[in-house]
């Protein structure tokens, strides 16, 4: 770690101290692992991979489940967090939210993007899918997911029997990181309250976080997500399922079955028929 890193480390550990949050840890196997299954999938043709490979980072204390569940496997969140005393907003709407986002300089993140890449999606939805951060096209077009990662996870919700317009999706930093590299802990912790008041103002039945980012994110943990993906979790009382980035299903196309077993899950509670599965 340069003089650079260290000292903005040593920063946000202050800051975290100041506002009374718990130790944490650094977790090295924070990346997604490789699947060695091979099962069929629900999607189509496979790209190349247009990513980097995830990389690991340490844990992000954000926001922890609202309660504790049966299936809490996170035994980091012992104390506040810089989200838990939150209320929500009464009466936030997504404009509203955006409004307040405005043209964004509060990261460094806004120094090297194209667009803001806000959200999309119905602001009634469901089913929310929360993602890491734009990518190239993402950034160019204002919109989420909408790369070769996208074209999959549009696969991925239609074989759900929905169509895009169905669900959200957004992303925890809303600007792109530069190289497409992970967020910083400090971009995080500086766009993910936008995060929240989304999520909150939707009030979705399911959100199914999209990698690890998210994942550590929203239920404020260091593990890596192989430790609880596809286990039902809770977010401030949301159901929260884990499930891999598609830019990872792009670089390991036999995790894609692991992943169709998430999603079946997540029909499961919203009585969604499959429509792929429907056709096998
Ligand atoms: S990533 Fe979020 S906090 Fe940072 S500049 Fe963009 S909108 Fe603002």
């Amino acid at each position: 770690m340069n003089d650079s890193s260290r000292d903005r480390v040593e920063n946000w550990l202050r800051y975290a101290d100041e506002l009374g949050l718990t130790p944490f840890y650094r977790d090295r196997a924070a990346s997604e692992p490789q699947s060695s299954e091979a099962a069929p999938a629900p999607a189509a043709e496979i790209p190349e991979p247009m990513r980097k490979p995830a990389q690991s980072r340490p844990p992000f204390p954000a926001t922890p489940p609202p309660a504790p569940t049966p299936a809490s496997l996170f035994p980091i969140a012992t104390g506040p967090t810089l989200f838990e005393a939150a209320d929500r907003i009464e009466n936030d709407t997504l404009e509203k939210i955006r409004t307040d986002l405005g043209e964004c300089t509060r990261c460094k993140l806004h120094k090297q993007r194209n667009k803001i890449v806000f959200g999309d999606g119905n602001p009634k939805a469901d089913l929310v899918f929360v993602g890491e951060g734009p990518g190239h096209d993402e950034d160019v077009q204002g919109l989420p997911f909408v790369g070769r990662a996208g074209k999959l996870l549009t696969q991925m919700i239609e074989a759900m029997g929905l169509q895009r317009p169905d669900v959200y999706i957004c992303n925890v930093v809303k600007c792109r990181p530069p190289e497409n590299r992970l967020p910083e802990r400090d971009e995080i912790a500086t766009c993910s309250p936008f995060l929240v008041r989304q999520l909150d103002a939707i009030r979705p039945k399911v959100i199914v976080c999209l990698g690890t980012t998210a994942a550590q994110m929203l239920l404020n943990t260091n593990r890596g997500i192989s430790g609880f993906r596809g286990e039902w979790l809770e977010y401030r009382g949301t159901r929260l399922i884990a499930t891999y980035h598609p830019a990872y299903l792009l670089r390991n196309p036999a995790a894609k079955s692991e992943v169709w077993k998430d999603l079946q899950k997540v029909m499961s509670v919203l009585g969604l028929q499959a429509k792929r599965a429907a056709a096998r």
